[in-house]
């Protein structure tokens, strides 16, 4: 910290935290700085990280550090489990990281109806908790991932087409406003600060636990096929069947079977090139007919369903074991990063054109040390905003008349800071290059909504969730949070437009 406040901001954190303030030089903050998804936020260097271990330690940071943060002489950054990949959004330069990772519970009521859980926590342990009871909630498809980060961007979930996004479950988050107080916001209490947490990240307040409602869940069947890459020409026009449009007779994917969840990848490592499709049935049907046109691909290799065992995982599980296996697939401190898009599904053609520009970044970057680059196609089906706009609204407010729509999302990793400027501009003109194909060649075909958990840093996220949302955001930012503790202390996420 560069402020000449340093000592007593110090001893304003440690009269509330006593030890748990870590300081640069320290194994302790080493280890705890180390500790993020990407290279980019562990990189970043924060003077002090204070680490609450429960929600009065969480009020007593706010109300020591307010007048310094309100005179600028010091800036804040509240982090959940870590997994955002852009540098700052978790985590301040030069300032007070709060790491919420030591508020921990999963709490069930009484009835079962609704679960507790801590700002903490990460989803493994939910899952395991309530499967206990044969429940779960519409969280993460990855189990590592935390659940604060997850659920303040919305949040896209197997369950989603049913439940719409997964804030849309929360039906109360506590939250440490800007003044020190702590108030819950709900349908009745607080309603306009609840509406504005779901889909509205750290804008207005440090949440420590969000009530989700449950649901009974059994046996899923699902699990992740890989395809030879030539099979992505047989796999686009399936989109039709995700998006509800009439397709061969087949039921269509997410629209008329509710119960079926499907993302696909093209993606490249190791020298090698491989198509992925995440498929799931949440009511345990085996090889559903919504589902047997993806799992019918069969790839001029045999990497086909059920032809090499090793290259297809689909088996009746449960969301515990599923999420698991995702979490595999990623692994902390790489030089790493999300960008993204929304598309409108109404022509294959596009998907294509994003697929080939994806191709020729990709032969431009593929001797960069250690690189992996994965283009994602996630949908948000017209049933998914349904159920969305049913749950009593969110910061998104996507009309479901707008779907379906599909994310497209990018991600490269790498391994030397040496190639971060070749493939940051690669990526930037990929995703403006799609934008402009989209607009002007397909219709315009792009949508204003940026998904905030897949979003580029320099994204205006907010911006693409419409002015009438913007403007009750703002009214809520200033009620809650008059001085702009959380707009202007807390420079880390996307914040409200100017
Ligand atoms: C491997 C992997 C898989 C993923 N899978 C999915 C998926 O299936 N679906 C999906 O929707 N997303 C997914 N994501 C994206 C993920 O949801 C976001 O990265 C999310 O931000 C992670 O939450 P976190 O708590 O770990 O993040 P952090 O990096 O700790 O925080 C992210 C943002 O939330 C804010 N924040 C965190 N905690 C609080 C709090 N208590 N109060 C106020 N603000 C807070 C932070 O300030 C920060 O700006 C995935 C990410 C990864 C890395």
């Amino acid at each position: 910290m560069t402020s000449s406040k340093t000592p007593q901001i110090l001893n304003a954190l440690t009269s509330v935290l006593g030890d748990s303030v870590l300081q640069p030089g320290s194994t302790e903050y080493e280890k705890d700085n180390g500790s993020y998804f990407s290279a980019f936020e562990n990189e970043v260097k924060p003077s002090f990280i204070a680490k609450p271990n429960n929600v009065e330690q969480v009020q007593g940071i706010v109300r020591a550090l307010r007048p310094y943060v309100l005179s600028g002489d010091c800036e804040l950054a509240i982090r959940g489990a870590g997994h955002s990949p852009i540098a700052g959004s978790a985590n301040v330069q030069d300032g007070v990281t709060i790491d919420m990772r030591g508020l921990k519970g999963i709490k069930l009521s009484d009835d079962q109806s609704v679960v507790e859980i801590a700002a903490g926590e990460i989803w493994t342990p939910v899952y395991a908790e309530l499967e206990k009871y044969g429940l779960t909630v519409a969280g993460a498809r990855v189990g590592r991932i935390g659940v604060a980060g997850f659920l303040l961007g919305g949040g896209l979930s197997i369950f989603s087409t049913r439940k719409g996004f997964a804030c849309d479950s929360v039906v109360e988050f506590q939250v440490v406003l800007a003044s020190g107080e702590v108030v819950r916001a709900n349908a009745e209490e607080n309603a306009d600060l609840w509406r504005s947490l779901r889909g509205g990240m750290n804008n207005f307040g440090i949440v420590t636990s969000f009530k989700m409602k449950t649901f009974k869940s059994g046996p899923i069947w699902g699990g992740i096929t890989y395809y030879h890459p030539e099979v992505i020409e047989e796999v686009f026009p399936l989109i039709d069947s995700i998006c509800g449009f009439p397709h061969d007779g087949y039921p269509y994917v997410g629209e008329h079977d509710k119960d079926t969840h499907l993302m696909y990848s093209v993606g490249y490592g190791f020298g090698q090139k491989v198509v992925a499709c995440v498929m799931y049935h949440t009511q345990g049907e085996e090889n559903p007919r919504a589902l047997r046109e993806y799992t019918g691909v069969e790839s001029p290799i045999d990497f086909g369903y059920r032809r090499i065992k090793e290259m297809c995982t689909m088996r009746t599980s449960t969301q515990l074991e599923f999420c698991e296996e995702l979490s595999k697939f990623s692994s902390d401190g790489s030089r790493q990063f999300w960008a993204s898009i929304t598309i409108k599904a109404n022509d294959t053609g596009l998907l294509e054109d994003i697929c080939e520009e994806w191709d020729k970044t990709l032969e431009k970057l593929k001797d960069a040390e250690g690189f992996t680059f994965t283009l994602g196609f996630q949908f948000l089906t017209v049933s998914m905003l349904e159920n969305s706009a049913k749950a009593g609204g969110n910061a998104m407010a996507i009309p479901p008349s707008d779907g379906p729509l599909i994310i497209v999302v990018i991600n490269p990793t790498w391994s030397l800071p040496e190639d971060d400027d070749r493939i940051f501009k690669a990526v930037e003109n990929l995703v403006a290059e799609s934008r402009e194909r989209a607009v002007t060649r397909y219709r315009s075909s792009l949508h204003p909504y940026i998904f905030a958990n897949y979003a580029y840093k320099e994204d205006d996220v907010i911006a693409g969730y419409g002015k009438e949302s913007v403007s009750m955001l703002r009214e809520t930012s200033k009620k809650y949070d008059p001085e702009g503790l959380f707009q202007k202390g807390t420079p880390g996420g996307f914040k409200l437009p100017k």
